[in-house]
């Protein structure tokens, strides 16, 4: 039988995260280029019962049980499955018995279906929802996105503006950056000012760091990731990056070389205020040097600044085993 509740697993976005797969391996109304868990296997817009929510909060209770240490407990619960949430009818329900465990609940959804005022009920549930947000030019996101043929990209930018309204928890978005399809500057533009319609509380720019589910896709690189932070950051307050490095970019540990790591793998960082980590931490310019010798960062124009951001591609090379 899969696996439907996994973790504890550290998760920048959410800290530790307990995930619920409420959805049998990869049903989806989209078939996402870049989709880290394959091709779908069965496309489709209805919802229906997969799983007894009673049954998956069992399973989730189980493994609460088993945590040794206070440390260990999940700061989230998240329906996160290898499909998309929102298909369950049952998603309510779920959500509902899962904050009966005293855990917030995250959901992480592709916002395919959240027009639909059932959807909404639903995810109203939820302390916490991530939506996708790649695009909303209609040719890019049915290259991208894959979606199922009856899906209307206007009537989900409306969905998601919608439910913004009334949602009291968290509401952040997920623009996963694939060279070539979503990231020139027309587009981020485009996205940015969707984005701006109705105010995430964080945009997050992401790139694929895993082998997807069809050739011929890669991420966008530093310098375009630099723009898109750039660009998102005039119209949105709170942008960050996930470009698959977990590093903490919200504890400083005096040492320049961690710092500048961590913080420039979340937002690209101005020549002045590396100058003045370096001051602030002691280090001297050769350190710098050696970090952009050692291409662990790099250095960027934009907008008349220089900027340092964390270096990506060679991690990506490492995880996908093309480099
Ligand atoms: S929406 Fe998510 S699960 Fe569905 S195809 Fe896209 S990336 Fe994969």
């Amino acid at each position: 039988m899969e696996r439907r509740v996994y973790g504890p697993v550290p998760s920048r976005r959410l800290g530790l995260s307990l995930g619920v797969n409420n959805i049998p391996h990869k049903v989806c109304t989209y078939s996402c280029r870049y989709c880290q868990v394959g091709k779908s296997l069965k496309m489709q817009l209805q919802r229906q019962v997969f799983y007894e929510p009673e049954e998956l909060v069992d399973e989730v209770k189980e493994l609460l049980s088993k945590l040794q240490h206070k440390t260990d407990y999940p700061d989230y619960i998240t329906v996160v499955p290898d499909g998309e949430p929102t298909l369950d009818i049952n998603l309510g329900s779920l959500i509902e018995q899962l904050k009966l465990l005293q855990v917030p609940v995250a959901v992480i959804t592709n916002a395919s279906l959240i027009n639909l005022p059932e959807v909404q009920h639903d995810l109203l549930k939820a302390d916490f929802v991530s939506v996708k947000a790649d695009t909303f030019t209609f040719e890019t996101w049915k290259t991208l996105n894959i979606p199922h043929k009856q899906l209307d990209i206007n009537q989900i930018a409306d969905g998601i503006r919608d439910f913004r309204k009334k949602f009291t928890g968290k509401m952040v978005t997920e623009t996963m950056l694939v060279r070539g399809i979503n990231d020139s500057v027309s587009e981020l533009k485009n996205t940015a000012l969707y984005l701006e319609s109705f105010g995430p509380d964080v945009a997050y720019v992401a790139i694929p760091t895993r082998p997807p589910a069809f050739n011929h896709v890669e991420p966008s690189d530093e310098a375009t990731v630099n723009s898109a932070y750039h660009i998102f950051k005039e119209k949105i307050a709170h942008v960050e990056l996930l470009t698959g490095y977990e590093g903490n970019a919200f504890a400083s540990t005096g040492n320049f070389r961690d710092d500048l790591l961590s913080i420039t793998a979340v937002h690209p960082m101005r020549e002045d205020a590396v100058l003045g980590l370096m001051q602030k931490t002691g280090a001297s310019e050769d350190l710098l040097a050696m970090l952009l010798k050692e291409k662990l960062v790099e250095k960027l124009p934009y907008g008349g600044h220089a900027y340092y951001l964390k270096k990506f591609r060679q991690m990506i090379d490492r995880l996908t085993g093309s480099g």
